[in-house]
């Protein structure tokens, strides 16, 4: 067979066709198209497939990634997809919403000898999309079920990843979730300019029809006591995210017309499912026709601002304290919701709000990049009388999240957090404090990413199973 590989140097990068901006702005559907077969392979064959891939290193889920890129290349796809999914339990969300930038595609060697990364995201999306066309994907098929049941709460990437690795020994799998539908923050946080709804239904349906049961619209410490589950299962799972917005002081902090982000991009996601929200309705939650103002310059800010384009927002500016070079969010990110006309005011930080009743301007005070902290970035400091205010119709604080303060929500003493509120747990084994209960994901982390939370969800679900398998065994030999 000819050399397939190595062909970076007279084949150029390609990422699949990016939808025109002006189309973009009129529906959440996602912005890239699929890979034609023949495009697919020829990017995969751009791999110099080394000795040492620090592609792989990068990957949280240090998935195969020369591997699967050159059973691509060779058009093997259904192989590809058995070494892919091997590792990840969400290729496909994984190929669209992680940013590969500052992980696989950003330590890629060809991108660091100059000849652009090998779009590795794009090839894993397309692999897993193909494997589901074609028939690929499976539902969990466990060889002998087992007895022990395992309550998982939380049915974001974490929980859902340890559900289906749980199932597939055999374990009897019970989901628990606040939400009435599964996915966590896949599903009511990201928008489907980014991640279309229907690529994670599909999961939670196989999930289901593998034997997962979902018990949806229930929150624990409410609606069900945490000591009541661990009464009926044998162990738990608490794979819960963080979801207190951090918040924004200063006069007239409490106005109307001032919203969190995460209710924002929830009330836009639950409309894009076609279910009435009454907030949306009533035009609180809904920007069309409005001048809105977003605060912040992570990933939910870029999410808030393209899903208020997409809106009909009459115009987006999104304030950031410090400049482009120092913002958090993906770079990527930024240049398309500038190609869809939001507007970036750099070195920009809220000093509080105007308005009587309601909030209709931003008070802003201008910044200039300081001298570096601890970390290595530099720290905004505010221009003295350079202030002014921005007119808004809409405000919208993304700023971040923290976690609830779950022991106190859930009365459950023993449960040991850290001094962010995140739940401490055995780093190797993702045990907490009490014997029998887990943690996955935000909930241990503090906000992170998806394909993080799937390798936290996946190894505690390995920890899980060890744990019941050795009490099965003590049982067994008495
Ligand atoms: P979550 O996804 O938050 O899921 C937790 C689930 O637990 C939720 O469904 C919640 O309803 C449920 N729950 C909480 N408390 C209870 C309770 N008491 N009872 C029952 N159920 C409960 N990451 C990326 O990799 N790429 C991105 O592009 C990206 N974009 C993002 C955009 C936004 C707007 C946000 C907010 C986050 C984004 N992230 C992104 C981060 C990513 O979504 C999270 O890191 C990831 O979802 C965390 O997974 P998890 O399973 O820990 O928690
Ligand atoms: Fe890259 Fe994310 Fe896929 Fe890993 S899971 S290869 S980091 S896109
Ligand atoms: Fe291929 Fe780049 Fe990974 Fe090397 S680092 S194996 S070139 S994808």
């Amino acid at each position: 067979m000819p050399q397939k590989m190595l062909k970076f140097v007279d084949v150029p990068r390609g990422m699949p066709e990016k939808r025109a901006a002006e189309a973009r702005r009129g529906d959440f559907d996602e912005i890239y198209r699929e890979y034609a077969a023949a495009k697919a392979e020829e990017q995969s064959s751009r791999c110099s497939q080394c000795g040492v891939p620090y592609c792989q290193t990068h990957c949280p889920l240090h998935n195969n990634i020369p591997d699967w890129l050159k059973l691509t290349a060779e058009g093997r796809l259904e192989e590809a997809y058995a070494v892919s999914q091997a590792t990840n339990t969400f290729p496909e969300i994984c190929g669209r919403i992680c940013p590969q930038d500052r992980l696989c595609e950003g330590n890629c060697v060809i991108e660091q000898s100059g000849h652009g990364t090998v779009t590795i995201g794009a090839v894993e999306k397309y692999i897993t999309d193909t494997a589901w066309e074609e028939g690929w994907v499976k539902p969990a098929a466990p060889r002998v079920e087992r007895p022990e049941s395992v309550g998982i709460i939380g049915a974001g990437p974490g929980g859902l990843a340890a559900a289906d690795m749980l199932r597939r020994r055999g374990f009897q799998v019970t989901v628990y979730d606040r939400y009435d539908r599964a996915g966590g923050l896949m599903i009511y946080g990201i928008p489907g300019f980014k991640l279309e709804k229907d690529v994670v239904m599909r999961r939670n349906k196989l999930l289901e029809d593998g034997g997962v049961t979902f018990e949806l619209g229930k929150d624990i410490g409410v609606d069900i006591a945490f000591q009541e589950l661990r009464e009926k299962h044998d162990a738990i799972l608490i794979a819960t995210g963080v979801y207190k917005s951090r918040d924004l002081g200063g006069p007239g902090a409490g106005l109307p017309g001032i919203l969190k982000a995460l209710d924002y991009l929830t009330a836009s996601n639950k409309t894009g499912f076609g279910d009435t929200v009454a907030e949306f309705e009533s035009g609180e939650l809904n920007a069309n026709g409005k001048k809105v103002v977003v605060i912040g310059g992570g990933d939910t800010a870029m999410d808030c601002v393209r899903t208020a384009i997409r809106q009909g927002a009459s115009s987006v500016k999104c304030l950031y304290r410090r400049d482009r070079a120092n913002m958090p969010g993906s770079q990527r990110e930024v240049a398309n919701a500038e190609e869809e006309g939001v507007e970036f005011v750099w070195l920009s930080a809220p000093k509080g709000f105007v308005g009587d009743d309601r909030a209709n301007g931003v008070r802003v005070a201008k910044m200039r990049l300081g001298a570096p902290d601890v970390t290595g970035r530099q720290t905004p400091e505010e221009i003295e009388g350079a202030d002014y205010t921005e007119p808004a119709d809409i405000i919208i604080k993304a700023l971040g999240f923290d976690p609830e303060d779950l022991p106190k929500l859930w009365d459950v003493e023993g449960l040991d957090v850290t001094r962010w509120g995140t739940i401490k747990t055995d780093h190797r084994t993702h045990e907490t404090a009490l014997d029998g209960v887990f943690a996955a994901g935000d909930i241990v982390r503090g906000a992170s990413l998806v394909v993080w939370a799937i390798r936290d969800g996946r190894e505690a679900a390995d920890a899980i199973a060890a744990k019941l398998d050795a009490r099965a065994s003590v049982v067994a030999a008495e």
